[in-house]
């Protein structure tokens, strides 16, 4: 299993749905957000209208879906799913807007992967709910409007430079999702433990949160591999001991950093002497797209002080040197 938790077995999944939040109140970290969220939630049900659209942004498994869900839930409507590349026609778009109830949810994952034509539909949609669609070809072609339900949509995209400036400005709340503590994903290891009815240690569990990239995904993902080892190696309880072992086993980085963040501070260290360097040398050194590193990569490693920003560029620090076990150029061996 792909430790981002990117591919999932049926158990896996099973999993994952018992340990998602469904309020407001289960949601742990990004309090701004959820502050903010549960003052228009609450006027929207006041005043009986549908929420303003919100547009979730950041990187993945920070909790977007989750939000979602947790939204649909606390207005008391129903939520259709669907995703970007999956519409790829407005027929698609159309059927799932007439059938959405009144103020009902509508959540659009990848956002940002629409097809030009699909978004100018939305656009109509999201502002006078109502749709203009073309039936039958040729000279007996005719266009016919619906109209719709009101309803919220939801966007969630991790690369929200790519969203279009006319699509952005749609969406009344827009929010920005960051990395969480450390601290909060030890709350979130321990809530996940109970559910999984699993003894743990508050050491093991601040141990797998603060090596788990700042995300509950992998949190919840990274618990319940140690939980493997703690049933088959230990005595079913995870304290110190076997979750050393088990992170040690499953090479989880110290720090938490996944392959490519690792892959990105090599390059800037063995390729450009440290930097400063430009997100697109370092895209193109590590076979990634800039935008990918800028938006997804990148916040995560400054956060935890490996990169800085100047204005010439990027530049590691002494901890990425430090982490990597390498000296930096100039410096000598001590
Ligand atoms: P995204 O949509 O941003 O990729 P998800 O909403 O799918 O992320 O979240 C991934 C998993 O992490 C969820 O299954 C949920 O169990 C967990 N999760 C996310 N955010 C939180 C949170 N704030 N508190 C507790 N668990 C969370």
């Amino acid at each position: 299993l792909d430790i981002r938790g990117n591919s999932y077995t049926d158990t896996e999944r099973e999993l994952d749905k018992r340990l998602r939040p469904l309020q407001f109140d289960d949601f742990s970290g990004q309090k701004q957000i959820v502050e903010n969220l549960e003052i228009f939630v609450k006027a929207a049900l006041l005043r009986g209208e549908a929420l303003d659209h919100v547009l979730l942004h950041g990187p993945p498994g920070l909790g977007k879906t989750t939000l979602s869900n947790i939204i649909a839930n606390e207005l008391g409507v129903g939520i259709k799913i669907t995703s970007g590349p999956v519409l790829d026609k407005p027929g698609d778009l159309a059927g799932l807007l007439t059938n959405l109830e009144e103020n009902d949810v509508l959540f659009i994952d990848e956002i940002h992967r629409l097809s030009p034509v699909v978004e100018e539909y939305l656009y109509s949609a999201m502002e006078d709910f109502r749709i203009d669609i073309m039936i039958d070809k040729g000279p007996s072609a005719r266009s016919v409007q619906i109209e719709l339900n009101s309803f919220t949509l939801i966007g969630a995209t991790t690369r929200s430079g790519l969203l279009t400036s006319p699509l952005r400005a749609r969406f009344g709340i827009n929010s920005h999702l960051e990395y969480y503590d450390g601290d909060i994903l030890t709350q979130i290891v321990k809530r996940s433990a109970g559910i999984l009815n699993v003894e743990i240690s508050d050491e093991a569990a601040h141990e797998i949160a603060f090596r788990s990239r700042g995300t509950p995904r992998i949190v919840n993902s990274l618990l319940r591999r140690v939980r493997d080892f703690a049933q088959v190696k230990g005595n079913g309880t995870i304290d110190m001991d076997i979750t050393r072992h088990a992170l040690s086993a499953l090479n989880i980085d110290k720090y938490g950093l996944d392959e490519m963040d690792n892959r990105i501070l090599k390059a800037i260290i063995n390729k450009f002497k440290g930097g400063p360097v430009g997100i697109t040398t370092i895209a193109t050194a590590v076979g990634e797209d800039a935008g990918t590193i800028e938006e997804v990569y990148e916040p995560f490693l400054i956060k935890e002080g490996f990169i800085k920003r100047t204005p010439r560029g990027r530049e590691v620090t002494d901890l990425a040197y430090k982490h990597l076990g390498r000296v930096r150029y100039g410096d000598s061996p001590s």
